[in-house]
């Protein structure tokens, strides 16, 4: 599909490679970087960010085998993990030279059985333990049990062993991280130990965990991914970063709305005075939520704040400009900069994870180099 919408996402390369400049300056200059795209590169646009950063970091990520075939697809070449490969894709990641994470026996069992199948020599596999986050990954007695099967085989190599932190943004929980880093340090090391080789990477850091735990816990490479776009998941750190991200739009139209008339759906905006209104074409299909609605959300329209009035529609919303001079054509910053989206994911309770990766895929990508 030809896409000519006039919302756009811009995403600023300049910024991303200052963004990736500000985390390698928190770790050693031996710390590889995976940079992790899962998402189609958080919501912005994978294969842009891939070819941005290519050349600068060591490894990338994506959720899912698809993600990573995308990736490939579009020639680029770095290794790629698959952080979360399922039982029936294992053969397409390996079609595609994708590396899995293995965080299960029933997942390790099946692809060891296909290396072999495929005649693999050496293929790299990431063994993934859960320290504590509880969500994927081998308990290390779990993947004791599968030590000599790994040893055993030639069609594989461990590319790496790594855990994720569950609490590496939040201080208040710093006593368990250290346990996290703690038993993974010991378990890793046992490892390693067993397997006795050329030992495996070891890597355990996303962005909140280089800004906290670098010192201890960088150990071969970091995975980073929020960070890029300017959120540090802290106020100071997040100021340090720059903006990569601004959603932009334009005014479809303007309305004068007499005293006591509503607008938009279920008429849950009342006006109150005669006021001017501007619908803007974006909404809630291309991941402006619903409870932006109603006053909660607002945009940037001549640099001043147009609050979203009334319920967020499908494909549109529309803002009060009573007090803006502005026209019909006129630019509109849906999300301004990272802080703009810092005060509307607050507002909706969430995190600005979660907005970004909203962004639809008809909402047009723009690089912007400078
Ligand atoms: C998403 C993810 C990351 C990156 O996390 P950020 O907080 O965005 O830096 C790293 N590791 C794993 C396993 C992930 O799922």
């Amino acid at each position: 599909m030809e896409n000519n919408h006039v919302s756009s996402l811009e995403i600023n390369l300049k910024s991303l490679s200052s963004n990736l400049d500000y985390f390698k300056a928190k770790i050693h200059k031996s710390t590889k970087i995976m940079v992790v795209l899962k998402a189609v590169g958080y919501g912005s646009d994978a294969i842009i960010l891939a070819n941005a950063l290519k050349d600068e970091v060591h490894y990338l990520a994506v959720a899912y085998a698809d993600e990573g075939i995308a990736l490939r697809n579009a020639g680029i070449r770095l290794p790629i993990l698959v952080l979360h490969p399922q039982l029936v894709n294992l053969q397409k990641l390996i079609d595609f030279d994708l590396e899995p994470s293995i965080y299960a026996s029933h997942i390790l069992e099946a692809f060891l059985d296909l290396a072999e199948t495929n005649n693999l020599k050496k293929y790299p596999i990431h063994l993934k333990l859960n320290t504590g986050l509880n969500r994927l990954g081998f308990l290390y007695k779990e993947l004791n049990a599968h030590i000599s099967a790994l040893k055993a085989s030639n069609n594989i190599k461990i590319q790496s062993v790594f855990s994720h932190l569950a609490a590496s943004e939040d201080l208040n929980e710093k006593k368990f991280t250290q346990d996290q880093i703690d038993n993974f340090i010991s378990e890793s090391n046992d490892l390693i130990h067993q397997l006795d080789g050329k030992p495996p990477m070891r890597h355990m850091l996303n962005t909140s965990g280089i800004i906290n735990y670098a010192a201890r816990a960088q150990f071969d490479m970091v995975r980073l991914g929020i960070g890029l776009f300017g959120f540090g998941n802290d106020n100071y750190e997040t100021s340090q970063l720059e903006n990569v991200l601004c959603l932009k739009s334009i005014i479809s139209q303007i309305h004068s709305i007499e005293k006591n008339q509503t607008v938009g759906y279920n008429r849950a905006f009342v006006s109150d005075k005669l006021m001017r209104t501007a619908t803007i074409p974006i909404g809630h299909a291309d991941g402006i939520f619903r409870n932006l609605g109603n006053g909660k959300g607002y945009v940037y329209i001549q640099n001043q704040k147009a609050p979203i009035i009334g319920n967020v529609c499908m494909d549109m919303i529309m803002v009060d400009v009573s007090s803006i001079t502005c026209n019909e054509g006129d630019e509109v910053l849906i999300y301004k900069d990272k802080e703009h989206i810092i005060k509307l994911a607050t507002a909706m309770n969430t995190i600005p994870y979660e907005l970004i990766t909203a962004i639809s895929n008809r909402i047009k990508r723009v690089i912007k180099k400078y």
